[in-house]
């Protein structure tokens, strides 16, 4: 799991297929910094999602349902509505279109830098799409959300590629061009901020053996958070904590159904 530490900006022009997550690092972010550091949010923050008016409401429910798994473990908070765009009250809008468009989503506060009237975020589900299939697609699509990009292309990922293979795995599987499947597969992100490898992330793709020069593989895209999402997204957004005045324990304020029931009796 890891968080990209550099920003980069929304870009019209770009070819939005896939998991399209890139920009360019033209953009003057001064007015955002009030919210974020670098592709992060603020802790604590409410971050404010919008369905575009006409979405089925079925589907906006299980969206709503994923995305939520990811506030037990991050200090931030989802708020969802469903409204007409362009809208100004949101900083993140959820379109669902089919097939060309894939599954996609703006990292972290690039989102603030998206045009009032365009998604941030694209859903290509229906309430036809299976539940565990929604399920993985949505942590998969707010893990940009909070900041975090693809597993491997974590510098922890060291994944040793056989490049032609992947390149014709991906144009036959989504016609996807060389650049884009560097950008979504083969490029490393420069970052500090990052865990371990890990293979259970949901940031991570399927790996068929042989797309790797040693056999290395992953069979299946994990469909719910591993225990290191939960514990690195915590640690980019910490819980607010008091400490008991009795026993001394951390009570984590900013997650209510974590209740404290303290150990020690009165006096
Ligand atoms: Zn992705
Ligand atoms: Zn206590």
């Amino acid at each position: 799991m890891f968080v990209s530490t550099q920003v980069s900006s929304y870009d019209p022009d770009a070819d939005i297929g896939g998991d399209a997550d890139m920009g360019r690092d033209d953009h003057d972010w001064s007015e955002m910094e009030a919210r974020s550091s670098g592709n992060l949010w603020v802790k604590g923050d409410t971050i404010r999602v919008c369905f575009k008016l006409g979405s089925d409401a079925v589907v906006r429910g299980r969206v709503r349902q994923y995305a939520q798994m990811w506030e037990s473990y991050a200090n931030i908070k989802f708020k969802f509505f469903t409204k007409k765009w362009p809208d100004e009250d949101s900083d993140v809008r959820i379109a669902f279109k089919k097939k060309k468009d894939g599954n996609n989503s703006q990292v972290g506060t690039n989102v603030l830098n998206v045009p009032e009237d365009r998604p941030t975020m694209n859903l290509n589900i229906t309430h036809k799409t299976s539940k565990t299939e929604t399920q993985r697609l949505v942590l998969h699509e707010f893990g940009y959300l909070l900041g975090c990009k693809h597993e491997h292309s974590s510098p922890a990922a060291k994944i040793k590629w056989n490049k032609p293979e992947v390149y014709k795995y991906y144009y036959l599987k989504c016609r996807w061009d060389e650049g884009k499947v560097d950008r979504n597969v083969l490029n490393i992100t420069e970052t500090t901020q990052h865990s371990r490898f890990d293979k259970k992330s949901i940031m991570l793709y399927r790996i068929p053996p042989n797309l790797t020069l040693n056999g290395f593989s992953v069979p299946k895209a994990a469909g719910e958070l591993s225990p290191t999402d939960k514990s690195f997204i915590a640690m980019m957004y910490p819980p607010d904590e008091v400490r008991c005045h009795r026993c001394k324990e951390r009570i984590h304020t900013s997650h209510p159904n974590q209740g404290h029931k303290c150990q020690l009796k009165y006096i």
